[in-house]
């Protein structure tokens, strides 16, 4: 089989793999699980994830490198996201070694798909754990299907990064001040199409969600966490626990502290003072780094380094991690997981 794919240009779509992992949760356990070629998940229709909302997915990706070896970043810290949501939502747990076997299974089965170095592409990687059975009752799944999936994605940003406006999002929350905000569950996502699409409509590339109880501070991004980088040097970012923990986000703090020589902070970031902001962004492993050219706040408009360029610090912060993920660069110690073939 030759594959013929446009790598310059792929997307973030969709794309039939010939290969997925599949396992099974019945009567108290993991089955060993399988890779298979069928797409389709077969399930009841009373399963509580359809009606409920009981799932909840990762997102990660495997990297070629320069030598045309693959590699995945930090997929440890995906698993243990992944028992954190299925611990909130009564879920039983996939261990640690299961999900990163799972993982890499998928990226073997499918290398063929795993975007050139050159391309600045990559294999995403999607596992989704759903509870699934004859149950209607509002009661935990007592069967569940853990599965992953992958598709090639081009890199985010074709002519390099460049920044985009946001608007703060004064009519929704994404999530609610102790409810599942923290958890990587569809929950989340269903509530903020309305006022994605809004903001798309206006003209922004994503909305800024407020914190819930207060909507005085900046909680993140529809899909990606929040940074500033003050005029004193400080990597800031908020802390919350209603915030997706991004493990973009975490990867960076550590980055702007051990190798920029940033002081890396977790706290407040008022909506009302980003002046003291030089220049700011969104994280997350889709984009890495998204600058902010400026954010819309009810009729003030905030522009940070500026509309059409990207600050200095995000742009060696983005390139060191990059870096990193691609091989070109050394990594912290336990966050490059080789993919042996
Ligand atoms: C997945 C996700 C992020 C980004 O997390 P990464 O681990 O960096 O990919 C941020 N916010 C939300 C709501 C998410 O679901």
């Amino acid at each position: 089989m030759s594959i013929n794919i446009d790598w310059e240009n792929l997307g973030f779509s969709y794309m039939k793999l010939p290969y997925r992992f599949i396992a099974h949760y019945k009567n108290g356990q993991w089955e060993k699980g399988e890779l298979t070629e069928d797409a389709t998940l077969h399930l009841s229709e009373s399963s509580p994830a359809l009606h409920y909302g009981q799932q909840a997915f990762e997102g990660l990706k495997a990297y070629r490198t320069k030598s045309g070896d693959i590699q995945l970043f930090r997929p440890d810290q995906n698993a243990e996201r992944l028992q954190k949501t299925a611990d909130r939502l009564l879920m039983p747990q996939v261990p640690t070694d299961f999900f990163i076997d799972a993982v890499k299974s998928v990226v073997k089965a499918n290398h063929e798909y795993v975007p050139p170095y050159e391309s600045g592409g990559s294999l995403y990687l999607r596992p989704l754990l759903i509870g699934v059975g004859d149950i209607i009752g509002v009661q935990p799944a007592q069967e569940y299907i853990f599965t992953v999936f992958a598709m090639p994605v081009g890199s985010y940003f074709k002519g390099g990064l460049t920044p985009t406006k946001f608007i703060v999002s004064r009519d929704y929350d994404r999530a609610a001040p102790h409810g599942t905000g923290a958890a990587k569950v569809g929950g989340n996502y269903a509530g903020s199409l309305l006022p994605g699409q809004n903001a798309h409509h206006a003209g922004y590339s994503d909305v800024i969600y407020l914190d819930p109880a207060t909507h005085t501070k900046i909680e993140e991004v529809g899909s990606a966490n929040f940074f500033g980088i003050t005029k004193d040097n400080e990597f800031v970012t908020p802390l919350s626990p209603s915030i997706l923990p991004s493990i973009t986000k975490y990867s960076l703090l550590y980055l702007a502290e051990k190798r920029l020589g940033l002081k890396a902070i977790e706290g407040d970031v008022e909506i009302d003072k980003l002046d003291r902001f030089a220049e700011a962004g969104a994280c997350g492993t889709a984009a890495v780094i998204s600058p902010i050219a400026g954010i819309q706040n009810a009729d003030e408009y905030h522009v940070f380094y500026s509309e059409t360029e990207v600050g200095p610090i995000t742009h060696k912060l983005y390139d060191e991690l990059v870096g990193i993920q691609k091989g070109d660069v050394p990594a912290p110690d336990g966050w490059i997981y080789p993919v042996s073939l």
